[in-house]
């Protein structure tokens, strides 16, 4: 029997060589900004200029009190936690399935990770946090999955009724919000990463929002030590005296990787909107094919799309392994076609098994295995991510996407045995 599939010898769907998504995406109007930094300056010490201009842009796009620009969002998750005041004996609820990220620098200063399952939208599952806390559990920390929101309804009932903190991981999810609120609010704090390919790019860099002014002080005192923390912190702040140290970490944004930022910032909107666009033009095609579920978006929320997480259901193809139909859409020139690696449930990471080679005395708190999270790791198996695109032009380039798709799954019989 002979197929047209690409991967038995056929024509692939798509031929189009070179980058098939890039981002963020750089014009003119972004060199500019860049060029006016470079000649302007490029190291700032205090709250000025550039960092000012983006933490108030910051702060008026999530209506919030203080934002805070660091060097990266591992750095923004580190200061936050600091801040936060989470330590040796506190244990904090973390998903299983999230970026490692969102965790390690709570291994740095000594807290415990409690890793939590996921439900079938891969997002924190509420129930299980509930089971997870303990009298020494501090906060409950979320991420929200390739942009989409985890159930912070929920969620906040939890952690209010435990009086314990909400923090959240909204590295890649700017922008995307519940009924309006958006997140990154819901908590006493918030962390985003803005590296490369992040819906809100510097290249590298990343924030802490927060109401809280002793948890803004903190994040000053941990990672932006001196002048900063000697024109903001109060007078009378009992800390004060520490501002010339701090913590003595330095996480401080490149003015360069700002001035891209607030470029971005003033367009975050547009990009997502027109990123909505094709996400639902995509979801409304792939969900009338076997074997593909789409993700759902409860009424009122708004993704960002960091990527769009396509479940593979391998039952409804008689079984064909995800490996041999990722391998089939790829042929067909999918190359933008994921299969998630480093972004993985945690417990499958040596770190999160044996910590103790690099981090002493975690021997005995940190010691998963494979199979600890049963609905993360079969979410992480069968994911296929997709970019979500944003520009009316590349509409050609995604119907041949789902054109791909339906071919493998209109011939994926020749695929078996
Ligand atoms: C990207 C990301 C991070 C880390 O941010 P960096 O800027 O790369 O340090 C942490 N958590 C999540 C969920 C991320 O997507």
């Amino acid at each position: 029997m002979t197929s047209s599939l690409a991967l038995l010898g056929g024509e692939p769907v798509i031929t189009h060589d070179g980058p098939h998504f890039s981002w963020p995406p750089l014009d003119e109007q972004s060199e500019a900004a860049v060029l006016r930094q470079l000649r302007h300056g490029i190291s700032i010490y205090d709250r000025s200029g550039v960092i000012e201009r983006l933490e108030d842009g910051l702060c008026d796009y999530h209506g919030v009190t203080h934002a805070v620009l660091t060097s990266s969002g591992t750095a923004a998750l580190h200061s936050m936690y600091a801040a936060c005041g989470l330590g040796p004996g506190d244990e904090v609820i973390v998903p299983a399935y999230t970026f490692f990220a969102t965790v390690t620098p709570l291994l740095h200063l000594g807290a415990t990770p409690v890793l939590a399952d996921c439900d079938e939208s891969g997002n924190l599952d509420p129930k299980d946090v509930t089971q997870r806390i303990t009298e020494r559990t501090k906060a409950v920390v979320v991420t929200h999955m390739w942009g989409v929101p985890a159930a912070m309804p929920s969620l906040k009932a939890i952690t209010d009724e435990h009086g314990l903190m909400l923090l959240e991981d909204a590295s890649h999810a700017h922008g995307a919000g519940i009924d309006g609120q958006r997140v990154g609010t819901f908590g006493r704090a918030a962390a985003f990463s803005m590296n490369g390919p992040k819906p809100l790019s510097a290249g590298e860099g990343g924030f802490v929002l927060t109401d809280d002014d002793e948890v803004y002080s903190r994040v000053l005192l941990h990672g932006q030590y001196n002048k900063r923390c000697r024109n903001e912190l109060p007078r009378d702040h009992p800390l004060y005296e520490y501002a010339v140290t701090g913590m003595g970490l330095k996480f401080r944004i490149h003015p360069l990787a700002a001035s891209i930022a607030l470029d971005q910032l003033g367009r975050l909107d547009t990009y997502l909107n027109a990123r909505a666009r094709i996400a639902a033009h995509l979801c409304e095609r792939l969900a009338q094919l076997p074997g593909i579920i789409v993700p759902e978006l409860p009424l009122g929320v708004r993704a960002s799309w960091y990527g769009l997480p396509l479940q593979y259901a391998t039952n409804e193809l008689d079984g064909l392994p995800v490996e041999r139909f990722h391998e089939a859409v790829q042929a067909e020139g999918c190359r933008e076609v994921d299969r998630p690696g480093s972004t993985c449930p945690l417990n499958l990471l040596p770190l999160f098994q044996r910590p103790e080679a690099l981090f002493p005395g975690y021997a005995e708190k940190l010691n998963y295995a494979p199979g600890d999270f049963p609905n993360a790791e079969a979410i992480h198996r069968n994911t296929l991510k997709l970019p979500v695109w944003h520009r009316e032009e590349d509409r050609l380039l995604v119907d041949s996407y789902i054109d791909a798709f339906r071919k493998v799954t209109d011939n994926y019989r020749h695929l078996l045995g």
